[in-house]
């Protein structure tokens, strides 16, 4: 059998049906986008391109990061460890109203898809502004995302008259990616508390005329709870569903403060929740009751969130940091296992974005995306049980190989679609232009 991509590996980690289903000398055989071919190494498969990946090589799908702000990897590091109000209104929000712009969005956009490609990260859910121009990046750089234009009450860098109403980027964001194999257009109405119940219920409309995937941070600090108490008598999960965001397939990111009702109402809706640990742990917001939505059947997907809360775009170590904050809330080592978090990153993430049936595991007929590990380094060694091994001793620096809808986007560690160098160097002559505004922030 001869196919456009074939790849031969020691170990193949199919998840099919959320299984730790593994292969052994194995090879993937791609046509097109597709997988086409699945099974036992054979000298009689060829492929116009091979890679093989040699001894203790692993293939496995890639990983789905379901939250994120893609360019904000342009903030990283910049005021951490600052009480979370002055972090927020002395910093990033001052920042991004100065420094915002397409330009920013663009540069910021390949660092974290550069940093996204080198972890394994083969589909990205990103929420932030002047999303056309992120679009393009993300289209530009081959990998498969849900790019979601930020709406709420606020002014926002791309919306400097605070009007709620304005979807010019948004229609231009659907128009262009309508019927697009990798980049599907999103709308991300920011939180409950920052969007008036008008301003939601303009969005949910928009969302299901254009049958857009709705993205909203929610229930995120205990502060944003109290006050939705508060202003509405209800909880941020009961608000949205009296508003109609439960009947719409939603990304739900953080989910930390939720009563036992919420987790019923999320489980009857078509809301995924999103996993940040490592943000919500950085930020102080609490821990999510991850354990409590999987027994009642919601849909739980991960996510880093942006590198300003995080500061990394690694779902390996967010898998690693995730599994052992429910075993540490809980007192419980075994309140999540490494397999039903790895289920997260992969098919979790495929059903919050609706993309269960082609991607999230390795089979025919699936979209040809998954990644290449080498587990011949110190700490991948030895190799007992895969799901424990990728979730508590990878951190993402052990994949080589990234290939979305059939398509090499980094091969041996060299990215193919981006210019590291490039990239670098643009970024630290951003900051040498600006470093001013910095000082002049949180004085
Ligand atoms: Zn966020």
């Amino acid at each position: 059998m001869n196919f456009d991509l074939l790849v031969r590996a020691d170990y193949l980690l199919t998840l099919r049906h959320g299984r730790e289903e593994v292969l052994r000398d194995a090879a993937l055989g791609v046509n097109g986008n597709k997988i086409e071919f699945l099974g036992p190494w054979s000298p009689s498969l060829t492929g116009r391109k091979f890679v093989d990946a040699g001894r203790d090589a692993l293939v496995m799908p890639g990983l789905l990061n379901c939250h994120m702000h893609l360019p904000m990897g342009l903030f990283r590091g910049l005021a951490d460890d600052l009480p979370f109000d002055r972090w927020l209104n002395e910093y990033i929000l001052p920042l991004e109203g100065r420094l915002v712009n397409p330009e920013f969005v663009r540069l910021g956009t390949e660092l974290a898809l550069a940093e996204c490609i080198r972890a394994g990260t083969t589909f990205v859910a990103e929420m932030y502004y002047f999303d056309d121009d992120i679009a393009e990046v993300v289209d530009r750089s081959g990998l498969r995302g849900l790019i979601g234009e930020t709406v709420y009450d606020f002014i926002a860098p791309d919306n400097k008259s605070q009007n709620a109403n304005d979807y010019s980027i948004l229609q231009r964001l659907t128009e262009r990616y309508k019927g697009h194999d990798r980049v599907q257009a999103s709308i991300a109405t920011h939180a409950p508390y920052s969007c008036s119940d008008a301003t939601l219920k303009k969005a949910l409309a928009y969302a299901r005329k254009h049958d857009l995937t709705l993205q909203i941070h929610v229930a995120e600090t205990k502060n944003e709870f109290d006050g939705s108490m508060k202003e509405h008598g209800k909880t941020p999960v009961a608000r949205l569903r009296d508003l109609g965001f439960l009947d719409h397939p939603s990304l739900f990111a953080h989910c930390v403060h939720l009563t036992d009702d919420d987790i019923k109402l999320m489980a009857r809706s078509k809301a995924t929740a999103v996993y940040n640990p490592e943000s919500n742990m950085k930020l102080g917001a609490g821990v999510s009751p991850i354990r409590k939505m999987l027994d009642a059947g919601v849909n739980v997907a991960l996510g880093t969130d942006g590198s300003a809360s995080n500061n990394d775009l690694s779902l390996f170590k967010e898998m690693d940091a995730g599994t052992k904050l429910q075993k540490l809330s809980a007192r419980n080592n075994t309140e999540l296992t490494a397999l039903e978090t790895l289920r997260m990153a992969t098919l979790g993430g495929a059903k919050g974005v609706r993309l269960e049936k082609q991607l999230g595991t390795l089979e025919t007929g699936k979209l040809a995306d998954f990644i290449v590990m080498n587990l011949r380094v110190p700490h991948m060694q030895p190799v007992h049980v895969l799901s424990s091994q990728l979730v508590y001793a990878a951190n993402g620096s052990e994949v080589e190989t990234v290939v979305v809808g059939g398509k090499l986007l980094m091969e041996r560690r060299k990215l193919l679609t981006l210019n590291e160098d490039s990239i670098f160097d643009r970024v630290q002559e951003f900051w040498e232009q600006n470093r001013k505004f910095i000082a002049g922030s949180g004085t």
